[in-house]
């Protein structure tokens, strides 16, 4: 768990970083299309915004994936950005209907003062990477498809 708490924050950014440990990334991911060996480091600006704070930042991917072409685990290094805003929920007593405090893109809604940011990380990693991918030097996968 990588946590940061909204106390802890200013209008200057702090620099974290840290690992996002590999067997996590795969447990949500559950897919045999990837590999992961090892654990995934990230660096991360957070600052205070009012009712919240922003991360910007970057993960450092370095895995393997399935070659949609080949069909073989291939070496994949990639940088994810990251860019969220954390919203805090109001206390329940004053939360409107359903759906209002659901996450959008790039808005995480939380809950109290300290923050887990593992499964929102997780979260960026997985709608990066989960696509049908194929290594350039196995040639481009839409090309061979359309023709
Ligand atoms: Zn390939």
């Amino acid at each position: 768990m990588i946590f940061i708490r909204f106390a802890d924050l200013g209008s200057s950014p702090i620099e974290i970083t840290g690992e996002i440990p590999f067997s996590a990334i795969l447990k949500n991911l559950n897919s045999d299309e990837f590999a992961f060996e090892i654990n995934q480091n990230f660096k991360i600006k957070a600052s205070s915004i009012p009712n919240g704070a922003e991360l910007r930042g970057e993960i450092f991917m370095n895995f393997r994936q399935l070659c949609g072409r080949c069909g073989e685990l291939k070496d994949r290094i990639v940088t994810i950005p990251v860019h969220i805003v954390l919203r805090k929920k109001p206390p329940k007593k004053f939360r409107e209907e359903d759906g209002r405090y659901e996450d959008d893109i790039g808005v995480c809604f939380v809950d109290g003062e300290r923050v887990d940011l593992e499964p929102i990380l997780i979260e960026q990693i997985i709608l990066s990477i989960s696509q049908v991918w194929s290594e350039e030097a196995c040639g481009d996968l839409s090309s061979t498809l359309n023709s």
